[in-house]
């Protein structure tokens, strides 16, 4: 192990703990010791802090405490010819380092100085379900990220969990030129890794050569810039304790099992881009706790045996040694060896397609300035089909364009399209092609430049000006699909062939047939109750994350993250008899009401490690199914009101319970039963098993705006199901009331029923 790395670990961790504490103690002059600290938008206080020590930092004095403990992990800075066997001095100084930066951060908070101004920059980002909106609403500019948001943090925790975002790097510093800084963030896009930025050398960093470069930033892209300086690296590291937290169900203070969950579930590791200081050295050495190696490309001393990190430590690969024509090939050797080093292997599939292809370009908005042409939306439709055809009838490859292609439309205009995908597979069934239809979704907005929202005959697809210039065509829509239906459905597609359709007569013909098929397959669910099945499925694809978490999906409730229904989950279980979907035979039923079935009280049993007891189907309040965080809404009781308010994940602001959806997901995830507290996908709403055991809508009180809006067809036909049919009316939302004390003067004037029913308790 390097003596001169440790050396500068504990310089660096000496020097920043005394910064830290000279701040803290010239803010609480400033403010006093009562002055509160947090990070806006998350939950878990100073997650690092938290995660170390078990203390919920909330005011500025708490951070004395945190101080101290930091400086009992200081060592002495050793004299040069000192012999420093230990990699433990090292450790300890990451972790002091890391406590230290922490606080400083929150200090800044607490002054009004975070996030940090940096001019010019323009985060993408959010959950804005029109692109235009976007451009009225987005970031305002001007800003670094500063610290993951909650909502932010849980929607890519559903990626983390079902292997499509393999980890994230941390980049500290700036490349060797603005071309190697745009190619190393394009080759880590490419692997679908989200990028953390932070750090500078001399001043610049690489956020200012992306910035420079015209690199969209923000969630939508994956990239987040958290600071020009070291010390915002922290918030990578707060990502992490936070993830284990979240969806690994850990405590704070359970450090070892934070570090051990990070160093075998998330797949991270550091980029130290130019020189590397002393501070960097003690940041990294914090990273090494977690099991994340660092990877500079500077010539510095290596730490290669393996102990803590599955491989080397620290790795040396000096950029003007990395053979390559210039420095985008040099990139990519570089982020190689990188993921090499953490040893993870990730499958790229390759599309051939004029433009930049990746999982990292799914969440990209375009908007109307940028775009070339759209299909759906509000003047043209769009529709996608896929479905299953004899194997004679599919010719593998096939790719036709029948009608026009955009050319002809006028720059920002709109066409109408239909894709129609046929399969032939030994295995493919007709039940599958719901489930790979929806995919088209996802395998579409891979393509840089590329926009689709929505599925079936509501598909609204966009293309870009750039895409359009870089060669784009309505054939490589067949390309993509060609190549990922084979690429990630191969053990049940043999040949896929793709029509896309702009021909108008073509296309209406198609559409009719499309629709038949949408409608048929809406029957065949609608029409299944729980009654009419003696199968469940299972789904613990959410386990890598949070152990103890089972899903129970049956016809009438879906999975808690609204993406596998029974349908789904039955088919993802032919597809793989071992994976993540199991058949639970329903067994004996024991309470009709609240959906007490033998089978899956034994299977949850059995699956939740034998922490779960029991468990029901239909009730909020006994033994509610348990939630790891990947929920669309959240369900709780307002004792109050005799009812439940529901808060969905899109709705940041403040609930009648007094606490914000991302507070509000502390308490529900993590695998555990809270009565009166449930994780839920939204069309569970609007089923007619819907808490029956409480007595279903008419116990909802309050709803979430965004709810109400895009739900209000299903809703008011469930509301006129439970013979309230004007109960839509009579429930508040955010508009209406943010307090209990707003709430019950709103349920009383509309006589909500829920005031009427059985007390809860
Ligand atoms: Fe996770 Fe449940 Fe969704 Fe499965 S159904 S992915 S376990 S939330
Ligand atoms: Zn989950």
């Amino acid at each position: 192990m390097s003596r001169y790395i440790a050396k500068a670990a504990i310089r660096g961790a000496n020097r920043i703990v005394q910064e830290a504490d000279a701040m803290l103690e010239s803010a609480i002059r400033d403010l006093g010791a009562d002055c509160p600290v947090a990070f806006t938008n998350t939950a878990y206080y100073l997650p690092t802090i938290l995660g170390f020590t078990g203390k919920e930092v909330a005011k500025l004095g708490d951070l004395r405490e945190t101080l101290d403990y930091a400086k009992k992990l200081l060592h002495p800075i050793p004299l040069d010819k000192m012999w420093l066997p230990y990699l433990g001095e090292t450790l300890d100084s990451g972790v002091a380092t890391l406590l230290a930066e922490e606080a400083i951060e929150a200090i800044r908070f607490a002054r009004g100085q975070q996030p940090e101004p940096i001019p010019g920059l323009q985060l993408t980002g959010t959950s804005f379900t029109s692109p235009d909106a976007a451009t009225a609403e987005g970031s305002p500019g001007g800003f670094a990220n500063g610290p993951i948001d909650d909502i932010q943090l849980r929607s890519w925790g559903i990626q983390l969990v079902d292997g499509r975002m393999p980890g994230f790097a941390a980049i500290v510093g700036a490349a060797k030129s603005n071309e190697a800084a745009v190619a190393i963030v394009r080759e880590l896009q490419r692997r679908n890794i989200l990028v953390f930025l932070s750090g500078n050398v001399n001043g610049r960093s690489i956020i200012h050569q992306l910035m420079e470069e015209g690199v969209e930033m923000g969630y939508d892209t994956y990239i987040v810039p958290f600071g020009t300086d070291t010390i915002s690296a922290i918030y990578a590291l707060g990502f992490a304790t936070r993830s284990a937290l979240t969806f690994g169900g850990m405590k704070g203070g359970q450090a070892r099992e934070i570090l051990l969950y990070n160093k075998y579930r998330v797949f991270a590791f550091v980029l130290a881009l130019g020189e590397v200081d002393d501070l960097k050295y003690a940041t990294a050495a914090g990273a090494i706790n977690y099991g994340f190696p660092t990877i500079a490309d500077t010539l510095i001393p290596q730490i290669l045996p393996t102990g803590i990190t599955t491989y080397e430590h620290v790795i040396s690969m000096p950029w003007d040694d990395i053979e390559g024509a210039n420095d985008t090939e040099r990139a990519a050797k570089f982020v190689q060896r990188a993921i090499e080093v953490r040893g993870v292997k990730i499958k790229i599939t390759e599309v051939p397609i004029p433009v930049p292809y990746g999982s990292a370009f799914e969440g990209e908005r375009i908007r109307r300035a940028d775009m070339r042409v759209e299909f759906g939306g509000k003047n043209s439709r769009c529709f996608e089909y896929l479905h299953m055809v004899d194997f004679d009838k599919v010719e593998d490859h096939k790719i036709t364009v029948v009608g026009p292609s955009f050319h002809g439309v006028p720059e920002g205009g709109s066409m109408d399209m239909g894709i129609v995908v046929e399969v032939a597979g030994r295995k493919m069934q007709e039940d599958f092609e719901p489930v790979l239809e929806r995919q088209i979704h996802y395998f579409v907005n891979g393509a840089s430049g590329i926009q689709h929202i929505g599925q079936r005959d509501i598909t609204w697809i966009r293309i870009s000006k750039a895409a359009v210039e870089k060669g784009f065509d309505l054939k490589h829509f067949g390309e993509i699909l060609y190549a990922r239906f084979h690429a990630d459905f191969g053990a049940i597609v043999d040949k896929v062939q793709v029509t896309i359709y702009t021909d108008p007569a073509k296309m209406e013909e198609w559409l009719a047939k499309a629709r038949q098929a949408y409608d048929y397959r809406n029957r065949r669910l609608a029409d299944m109750v729980d009654e009419s099945v003696d199968t469940f499925y299972s789904c613990t694809l959410c386990q890598s994350f949070a152990p103890n978490h089972v899903c129970v999906v049956s016809p009438q409730r879906l999975g808690l993250c609204g993406a596998y229904n029974w349908l789904d989950c039955k088919a993802s279980f032919e597809i793989n008899p071992t994976g993540p979907n199991q058949p639970i035979q329903k067994g004996a039923c024991l309470d009709e009401v609240k959906g007490y079935y033998t089978g899956p009280i034994e299977f949850v049993y059995q699956h939740s490690n034998q922490t779960v007891e029991k468990v029901s189907m239909y009730s909020i309040m006994e033994n509610p199914m348990t939630a790891c965080g990947c929920f669309e809404c959240i369900m709780m009781i307002i004792p109050e009101a005799n009812g439940f308010m529901i808060v969905s994940r899109e709705d940041p602001s403040m609930t009648p319970a007094g606490m914000t959806f991302s507070t509000l997901a502390g308490m529900a995830g993590g695998g555990l039963q809270t009565p009166g507290v449930m994780g839920l996908g939204k069309y569970y709403i609007v089923s007619p098993k819907f808490i029956r055991a409480e007595g279903g809508l008419r116990r909802v009180v309050w709803m979430s705006k965004n709810l109400k809006e895009t739900m209000a067809e299903e809703l008011r036909a469930a509301a006129e199901r439970e013979g309230v049919p004007d109960l839509l009316e009579k429930i508040a939302d955010g508009s209406i009331a943010t307090t209990v004390e707003e709430l019950l003067p709103y349920l009383e004037e509309h006589e909500h029923p829920a005031l009427m029913m059985e007390p809860l308790f």
